[in-house]
Formats: C-alpha cells, sequence, structure tokens
C-alpha cells in the first residue's frame, strides 16, 4: 500500500506507535466519529485504553457507516466480546496493522461500490468477502432474549430486522454456511425466549403445590398414605384399619408413588415436567420446545460470488418483456386453464419452466455487460416464439414460467428443443480465464402437459412448486 490514512481512537492521546513512514495519523479523543474521518480513514485502530462503553460506541459506529462498515478496524489492546466481535483483532504494530489493512483493502476493490450500498445482504456478504476464513460466532450474552447473538449481523441488518433469523435466512439461500456448532438451545414457542423454568407439577390438576412423600402400603386393608399417617409413638400403625405393622415384606410395602399433591390429594410416580418461560408465562412440555442450533456462519462459494457481483435482478428483469404478468396474477391464469382441462378433458395446454442456474457464475466469469448481452439474446429468441395468447411470469428463484394455451405436448416438444439451442449461447472456451474453471450455460427446463401429466386436486400454487423440484439440482 502506498499511502494509507489511519485513524485512531485514543483516550487521552496515549499513542501507542509511531506512524509507519508515507502513513497519515488522525487521533480521535470522541466515539463519535466525524463523517469525514470516514471517507478519510482507511484503517482504524481502537488504542482499548478507553472505557469498554466508549470502545463499544466506536466499534458501533463505524460498522453502522454506509462506507466505514466495512473498514479494517484493529485493536492495540484486548477488548471487551462485543468490540472484538466487531474488530478484525490485535494488532502489536502499525506496520503489521498496514500489512493486515491491505489486504482487506485490495479484495475490497473487487467489489463493486455501487453493490454495498444496495442492502444488508451484500454488505454482510462484502464484509466477510474482505475477510477470507473469517467466520461469524454467536457471542453469549446470558441477559438477552436469545442468549446468543451476533454483534456484526445486529447492526448490519439495521433496524426491525432481526439477525438471527436474518443470518438464518442468507443460510438457506445458501449464501452463508453455517460453521461450528457452539451450543443447542431450547426457546419458549410462543416469544422465542430462552429463559425457561422447568417446573414439577401435578400430572392430575396441574398445581405447582407438591411435595416428595414416603407412602405406606397396607397388606391388611390394602390402603396407601403417606408414612407420617402411619405413625404412633414410634411404631407403624394404619390409620385406616388399625394394624400395627411390624415388618416390611410381609405386613406393609412402601409403594412407587412418591409425590403428593397439597392441591388435589394426588399421589403419583413421576410429577409432569413443564418449561415455564419468565418472559411470557408460557407453559409447554419440554417436547414442544423449540430447538435452536447454535452456530457459526461463514460465507459459502456461492455468498462469494454473490459478493463480488451484487444483485442480478436488472438482468433478469431482461426476461420479463414477453407477455409478462405478475406471478399473481399468472397463477390465477393457471388455476382457470387447470379447471377448464378438468371440466372440458380434450382442452390441452402445456407449461414451461426455464430456469438460468448459474447466471451469477456466468456473470462472475464474463461480467455483467456480457451476461446482459446474453440474457438479451435469450429473451429475443423467446419473443419470437411466444404468440400472443401465450403468458409468462418470473419467480423469485429465476424461473420463467410459459403458459402455453391449446398446446400439446408435440407443440411443446418443438417449443422445448428451441430453446435447447440458447445451450450454445455461452462457449466454454468464452469464459476460459486464468486459474478459473471453464463456466457453461446451465440452463434448465421443464415440460408440463395437461391434462395428462396433472396430479388430482393439485392447484397452481401445488403445481409451480412441483415443477421447480425438477428445476433445482
Ligand atoms: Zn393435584
Ligand atoms: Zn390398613
Ligand atoms: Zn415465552
Amino acid at each position: 500500500m502506498s499511502h494509507l490514512t489511519c485513524i485512531r481512537f485514543l483516550r487521552g492521546g496515549r499513542a501507542h506507535f509511531s506512524p509507519v513512514p508515507g502513513m497519515t495519523l488522525r487521533d480521535l479523543e470522541t466515539p463519535d466519529i466525524p463523517g469525514d474521518a470516514f471517507e478519510e480513514g482507511d484503517l482504524f485502530l481502537l488504542d482499548g485504553s478507553g472505557a469498554p462503553e466508549r470502545t463499544r460506541r466506536f466499534a458501533a459506529a463505524l460498522r453502522s457507516h454506509p462506507l466505514g462498515f466495512v473498514k479494517p478496524l484493529f485493536a492495540a489492546a484486548s477488548l471487551d466480546p462485543f468490540s472484538e466481535a466487531l474488530a478484525d483483532g490485535r494488532v502489536d504494530s502499525l506496520e503489521e496493522a498496514e500489512t493486515r489493512a491491505g489486504e482487506i483493502l485490495t479484495r475490497l476493490k473487487e467489489l463493486n461500490r455501487e453493490t454495498l450500498l444496495e442492502e444488508p445482504d451484500y454488505r454482510l456478504l462484502a464484509y466477510l468477502h474482505t475477510r477470507p476464513g473469517r467466520e461469524l460466532l454467536p457471542l453469549r450474552m446470558p441477559f438477552s432474549p436469545g442468549v446468543y447473538s451476533f454483534p456484526l449481523a445486529e447492526i448490519l441488518s439495521g433496524p426491525g430486522d432481526e439477525a438471527i433469523r436474518w443470518l438464518q435466512t442468507l443460510s438457506e439461500r445458501r449464501l452463508l454456511s453455517r460453521g461450528t456448532l457452539v451450543d443447542r438451545i431450547r426457546l419458549c414457542p410462543r416469544c422465542e425466549g430462552s429463559h425457561l423454568n422447568y417446573v414439577d407439577l401435578c400430572p392430575e390438576c396441574g398445581s405447582l403445590d407438591i411435595v416428595a412423600t414416603r407412602f405406606i402400603h397396607c397388606f391388611t386393608c390394602g390402603r396407601v398414605a403417606p408414612q407420617r399417617e402411619f405413625l404412633r409413638e414410634n411404631t407403624l400403625q394404619c390409620p385406616f384399619c388399625g394394624t400395627r405393622l411390624r415388618h416390611l415384606g410381609s405386613d406393609y410395602d412402601h409403594p412407587l408413588e412418591s409425590h403428593l399433591c397439597n392441591t388435589c390429594g394426588h399421589q403419583f410416580v413421576e410429577p409432569a415436567v413443564t418449561a415455564a418461560c419468565f418472559r411470557c408465562e408460557t407453559r409447554t412440555v419440554p417436547e414442544d420446545l423449540v430447538v435452536r442450533h447454535v452456530t457459526g456462519y461463514s460465507l459459502s462459494e456461492k455468498g462469494r460470488t454473490s459478493a463480488r457481483i451484487g444483485t442480478l435482478e436488472d438482468v433478469y428483469e431482461l426476461l420479463d418483456q414477453f407477455n409478462y404478468v405478475v406471478p399473481a396474477y399468472f397463477l390465477q391464469l393457471l388455476d382457470w386453464q387447470l379447471a377448464l382441462t378438468r371440466r372440458y378433458p380434450d382442452i390441452t395446454f402445456s407449461l414451461l419452466g426455464l430456469r438460468f442456474a448459474n447466471l451469477p457464475e456466468i456473470t462472475d466469469a464474463l461480467g455483467r455487460h456480457r451476461t446482459k448481452q446474453l440474457v438479451e439474446a435469450v429473451a429475443e429468441r423467446l419473443r419470437n416464439m411466444v404468440r400472443t395468447t401465450d403468458v409468462t411470469t418470473r419467480t423469485s428463484l429465476g424461473i420463467v414460467w410459459l403458459l402455453l394455451p391449446r398446446t400439446d405436448r408435440e407443440g411443446a416438444r418443438i417449443l422445448a428443443s428451441r430453446l435447447e439451442a440458447v445451450r450454445g449461447l455461452v462457449t466454454p472456451d468464452e469464459t476460459l480465464e486464468e486459474g478459473r474453471a471453464p463456466v457453461t450455460f446451465d440452463f434448465r427446463m421443464t415440460v408440463l402437459v395437461a391434462p395428462e401429466d396433472l396430479f388430482p386436486d393439485e392447484n397452481a400454487s401445488l403445481l409451480l412448486a412441483r415443477l421447480s423440484g425438477n428445476l433445482e439440482e
């Protein structure tokens, strides 16, 4: 790195490290960073000598900033766990900070700057992309409702979004992978609180007022009662039939019941265990508690590509031009076609699903401009094939659907084979780049012909869900 600006957050102006030649140092003594410091700073250093509260405020302010969130932040001393979760680790010298910051900043240059500002998803992916191998680890905060939290995700997700849920969604979208399994916790099914109290209750009336008691079973009359009711001046005598009980095993024994309910008098072997939520007071049997696996999260291969190229919505939108209707209306039309075909089986129609499975990888290999040209070419072919009576839509998975009324299997087959040719638009050698495997167009298709291929009682949503399954890997 030729020239870096280091912003140090110091308390009392204590300088730990002397400047590196060519490095500009700017010291701050208030955690409220002036806006220009984010623009100016290439790396940020926490002196760590201040009150943890001020350090936390500084780290959180940096990570909440639209430009500062991804910049290198090092500590010159050990920090509190929250600040540590936001920082990039300890450094022992400015030289070390400079070297490590250089790696982060170089990777940052690979990313599309506008994309980073678009939405929190990309900010998190970018953050992880610039720090290879970094895993977001849950921080244990015993007094918080969920016990575990992800400070960085909480700051990046912005207000109103629950960080844990957000991370789960990103991992379901396979942008993140689950890492180290840290813990398994059980949560209240109503409020997802984890502060639970396991209480023993009477299985008969649910009362909390139960006691462990030893019982006696009198062989003469067969009655059972707590042992204390049998005590008569240091001997045992049955309170019901008056028999003196001398020998355990021949006069009496102890039944299995060992608990007594003071509310209803019920005697029982095992109390009913219930988890009572301290937060919302809901009582749940332990089997019904929500089990959460607390894991770390790291960037997946798909997430890495996504971080580099950003959203592809504008690319997919190129496919929305010909007889396009919104998915909700498409479903209505499809339901109507289904009703029609079920009533008059000679009315046939076809449904074609197309999925462009690797546009992110293609974009990564060929660039956005070339990818747009390719998708334009696909759209052009579709435009030429689609009749005025056909309808198309696109669902969020990047799947294009064509509803083709009065098209039988032969008609659908011809259309599908013409679309097959699209595959040849990307040649493997076009995507050849040093150190990279060649990419080919992963274009998938599924065809349904009604009424033959329909399942009984299948509506439009179920049908699309079934066919989407065919298009997944
Ligand atoms: Zn009871
Ligand atoms: Zn008795
Ligand atoms: Zn609760």
